[in-house]
């Protein structure tokens, strides 16, 4: 990097002699060289890149932080998580398809299309379809919902498994047949449907079965760490699963195997763009009471009652996915990255892209019956192989903020209409800016301020 050394006055004055000498360049000039130089060294940084551009352009006056911004908008920044020699240029999340996924199970108006490695895969239109049309509806593979209604489901009031509201008693409601005076467990289910689908999950999650996930479930409530429940439960259905016939299993393991991955170190990079540093303590508290909850509880009582619950041995490649540290980080950026707004992980919705002009939109409209039921409505109508798109940001934030939402889960820049058209806008009036931002920079850096 070229900087100014030595005292604020002697810094100060080298600077005016350069600015005197020096060129700013506009930004499609930098832009376009600074991509040259990424391609023609991909293993190298923000730092690198920067002087480079300087000793390929000795008249150039640019500030790293403008290198930074356009690597970034570029999608080019560069991944230090791997190996030292990794030359990864993009992070981004990963995909799999689901082959074993029957989408005409929830609709014959839709299917699954797989785009390319940085796209993955999405929801296209296979037939026309008119605005207001409901696409599908869909129970939640599995449910962390928001904390209210967790609370709600705690005391008894909300059912255990759909999260509908159970206030008023009726004989259809179902406690845990689990539960004890000794050892109770406050699950409560809206009828007998929902208790039978509770058996999924439920079990490795239940105090009285399983009590040695109370403190990993009491954890995630402290945290309000929405994920890490949602992993808690996905964990669970796996687990249990396992116990099942092969096909069961097999089916939810394409399921978890076939969601968009990026891990929580991936995504602690992205976030370090932004000043945002990771809290790598919590990740390991909360790793040794998920191993606590489903593979070593702590006393000889709770690895009995476990063991009732898990007979059969754990398949190998499910532990690997399950009880490895690195393993466990990357199961915990995956269910950020899926989950929907409320809190549940659904089969066929977590295959929905992002745009900033959705034109579907998700619903809960069986509040009384299913709350956790999501439904699908177009926004607007649809030609054979139109994408589906819901939106990951706020729609109604700027080009600026909605980009940086959308690289904190390492996704490039979006390239959806509305976004190529504003960015034109930005470009024409920031170049403006731009200017005056680097031109500040320079002096403070002169003023050794940086
Ligand atoms: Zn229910
Ligand atoms: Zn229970
Ligand atoms: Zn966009």
């Amino acid at each position: 990097m070229r900087s100014v050394q030595g005292g604020s006055d002697r810094g100060f004055k080298l600077l005016l002699t350069s600015l005197d000498e020096n060129v700013i360049p506009t930004e499609d000039e930098v832009r376009k060289a600074v991509i040259e130089l990424k391609k023609g060294n991909p293993a190298s940084g923000v730092a690198k890149v920067h002087s480079f551009l300087l000793d390929a352009n000795p008249s150039w006056t640019v500030s790293e932080k403008r290198v930074r911004k356009i690597l970034q908008s570029e999608g080019l920044v560069r991944s230090d998580a791997g190996t030292p020699n990794s030359t990864i240029n993009t992070i981004h999340p990963s995909f799999r398809l689901n082959q074993s996924l029957d989408v005409n199970k929830w609709t014959s108006r839709v299917e699954v299309k797989y785009f390319d490695a940085i796209k993955g895969k999405g929801l296209v239109a296979k037939e026309n379809i008119v605005k207001g049309d409901v696409l599908w509806k869909e129970d939640p593979f599995i449910l962390a919902p928001e904390w209210e209604i967790y609370d709600l489901q705690h005391a008894s009031e909300a059912c255990s498994l759909c999260s509908s509201i159970i206030r008023d008693h009726s004989p259809l409601h179902i406690s845990c047949e689990a539960s004890t005076t000794a050892t109770p467990c406050t699950a409560r289910y809206c009828n007998r449907l929902c208790r039978l689908q509770a058996e999924k999950v439920h079990p490795l999650l239940c105090s009285a079965r399983n009590p040695a996930s109370v403190p990993l479930l009491a954890f995630t409530r402290d945290a309000q760490w929405m994920a890490l429940h949602a992993l808690a439960q996905c964990t669970s259905r796996l687990l249990l699963a396992s116990q099942q016939d092969a096909a069961t299993f097999d089916l939810d393991w394409d399921v978890v195997q076939g969601l968009a991955e990026l891990g929580m170190e991936e995504r602690a990079q992205c976030l370090r763009e932004q000043g945002l540093e990771p809290d790598r303590q919590n990740w390991r508290r909360a790793f040794e009471l998920y191993l606590q909850a489903f593979k070593e509880p702590r006393t000889p009582g709770e690895q009995k009652k476990l063991a009732r619950v898990l007979k059969k041995p754990i398949p190998e490649e499910l532990q690997k996915f399950t009880f490895e540290y690195q393993a466990f980080l990357r199961g915990l950026g995956r269910m950020s990255l899926n989950l929907e707004a409320h809190g549940g992980l659904y089969r066929l919705h977590s295959h929905l892209n992002h745009g900033c002009t959705p034109n579907v939109s998700v619903r809960h409209l069986d509040q009384r019956t299913a709350l956790s039921r999501i439904t699908v409505i177009a926004k607007e109508d649809f030609e054979i192989g139109q994408e589906l798109l819901i939106t990951y940001t706020n729609p109604q934030s700027s080009l600026r903020d909605r980009r940086r939402r959308l690289s904190e889960w390492g996704f490039g820049p979006c390239r959806c209409e509305r976004c190529v058209t504003e960015e034109k806008v930005w470009k024409e009036s920031d170049s403006n800016t731009q200017e005056a931002d680097d031109l500040a920079d320079q002096l403070k850096a002169g003023l050794g301020v940086l």
